[in-house]
């Protein structure tokens, strides 16, 4: 497939594309989407509001012709919407794609992995964010223990599927489990990833009191073992790595909050209620379902794309303050994805 590399107004190529697919989620994680807002009265959305398998397959060949090379499925629980491995054995046809990867909490990977990698996914981020049964249970708001997250994680390494831990951090939340999380991952061979807690959406309470920095987190695992600095994979890699001395093991840093990164920042996002987006923090997102839905050709919606590709300029992280914060409507993480 001829591909183009289109750039934006900051001269940062569009790489990445992430799709959420479903915007329910069989946990209510306090960070994420609060019970106590997220309660049984909730309403999401219908069917028909999400993309469907042949949209978001047309969208994603269209965006791997303008340079997209890997494309992340995620949610709400990706894995609630129906038939998911179908969707991956589509993408993974589209020539040029490189890597299709997969966020989910993982409670319901013993029932697809091996499917999901017979379909043609590579790898798995598992968000596991204590090791304490009751404390898991309080954060995921469904009291559920780890033992469903663990045995989801043992299923994707046993299909065969590359496994990252991905693990929010939140100050008088889980930050005691910081040293037994990296302690699980080193002895279980998995790379663990800490997330530093974003303002995203509006429904979270977030304050900047409550985030956990990398420096901070740093620090706590520099005490206990000899760590090296890992030079990214490639431009644009979100994660700051440091690797167990004389292992392969990894752990990582997405710093959202206290090192921005928006400079290199290749990522496009579809929502669950499908809008593109160009930046996790964006009020308002770009109706392509609607234009999708109105008879256009594919030449139409490449110029759509690269038109709004063209006119990025977000930079959310980088210039954050409380005004910033104040004035944006934000999305809720379970539309966007992560
Ligand atoms: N349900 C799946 C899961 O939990 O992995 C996929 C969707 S979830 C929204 C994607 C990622 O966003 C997860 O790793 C989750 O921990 C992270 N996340 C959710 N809310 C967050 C927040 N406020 N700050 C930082 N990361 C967050
Ligand atoms: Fe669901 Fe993932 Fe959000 Fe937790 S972080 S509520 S598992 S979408
Ligand atoms: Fe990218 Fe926006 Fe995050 Fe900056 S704030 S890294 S532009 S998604």
């Amino acid at each position: 497939m001829k591909q183009t590399h289109i750039k934006d107004s900051l001269n940062r190529p569009l790489r990445d594309l992430r799709i959420s697919v479903i915007d329910r989620c069989n946990f209510r994680c306090q960070y994420c989407m609060p019970a106590e807002i997220f309660g049984p009265d909730f309403v999401f959305l219908p069917k028909n509001e999400l993309l469907s398998y042949e949209e978001i397959e047309r969208l994603a060949r269209i965006f791997v012709g303008l340079g997209v090379e890997k494309i992340r499925l995620t949610g709400g629980e990706p894995l609630l919407r129906r038939e998911l491995p179908l969707l991956v054995e589509k993408l993974s046809q589209i020539e040029g794609l490189e890597d299709i990867g997969l966020t989910t909490n993982g409670v319901l990977l013993p029932k697809f992995a091996t499917q999901l990698k017979a379909a043609g996914l590579k790898r798995v981020n598992i968000s596991l964010d204590s090791l304490k049964d009751e404390l898991f249970g309080e954060i995921n708001g469904r009291n559920v223990g780890t033992g469903p997250v663990i045995k989801g994680i043992h299923a994707a390494k046993e299909a065969g599927l590359g496994v990252k831990i991905n693990m929010v951090v939140k100050k008088g939340l889980n930050h005691e489990e910081v040293l037994p999380m990296a302690k699980f991952c080193k002895e279980n061979s998995l790379q663990l990833r800490y997330i530093e807690y974003m303002d995203v959406g509006d429904t979270n309470g977030w304050k900047m009191d409550d985030v956990v920095t990398k420096k901070e987190i740093f620090q706590q695992l520099n005490e206990h073992y000899d760590l090296e600095p890992v030079d990214p994979d490639y431009f644009g890699e979100v994660a700051k790595r440091y690797r167990y001395t004389g292992t392969d093991i990894d752990v990582g840093f997405i710093t959202s909050v206290s090192e921005s990164f928006c400079s290199s920042c290749t990522r496009s996002r579809l929502s669950a209620n499908g809008q593109l987006y160009t930046c996790l923090f964006n009020g308002e997102g770009h109706d392509i379902k609607s234009f999708i839905r109105s008879n256009v050709s594919d030449d139409d919606i490449v110029g759509y794309v690269t038109d709004i590709w063209n006119h990025r300029n977000d930079r959310y992280s980088d210039v954050r303050t409380d005004e910033t914060r104040k004035n944006r409507k934000k999305l809720e993480m379970s539309y966007i994805g992560g």
